[in-house]
């Protein structure tokens, strides 16, 4: 069998002139997390956004210990891969759950949850999620110190 019909080099697409785009590292600048949406020092890095017809959008976010983000749902789910240290994520009404470097978290669709670092270790992930007309997240109200276990 010939190489390019084993790697699909025969299906030529609509989109066959566009580039494949490198964003070099530090061209972007890191950005804080906001205050109205996370509680400590979060900083995102990488913050990626695909063009349409693609829709998946991220970056990879780190928070120093104790920090997390405000209660949020994401319309269409999101994963999360953690790349460093430990830290938390809960869905509203369940127990906390922890979780480590090389863990990767799946968020169904609107359901309210929380994620962050440990109270005494920085955690960063990997963020993913897609845009439902042009929104990835819903935020809601800051998760409380009790809320946290703290
Ligand atoms: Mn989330």
């Amino acid at each position: 069998m010939a190489l390019a019909s084993v790697i699909g080099m025969s299906g030529v697409g609509a989109q066959e002139s566009a580039p494949v785009t490198v964003s070099r590292v530090g061209t972007i600048p890191s950005t804080a997390g906001p205050a109205q949406n996370f509680t400590g020092a979060v900083r995102v890095d990488s913050r990626f956004q695909t063009p349409a017809p693609a829709r998946v959008g991220g970056g990879i976010v780190t928070f120093e210990p104790g920090a997390r983000t405000a209660w949020h749902a994401h319309p269409l789910g999101q994963t999360l891969i953690v790349t460093a240290g430990s830290g938390r994520v809960q869905k509203w009404g369940q127990p906390l759950q922890e979780i480590r470097s090389g863990d990767v978290v799946w968020i169904p669709p609107n359901v309210k949850h929380w994620h962050g670092a440990a109270p005494t270790t920085a955690m960063s992930h990997v963020a993913i999620a897609e845009a439902l007309d042009g929104k990835t997240t819903d935020w809601m109200e800051q998760v409380n110190n009790e809320q946290y276990g703290k």
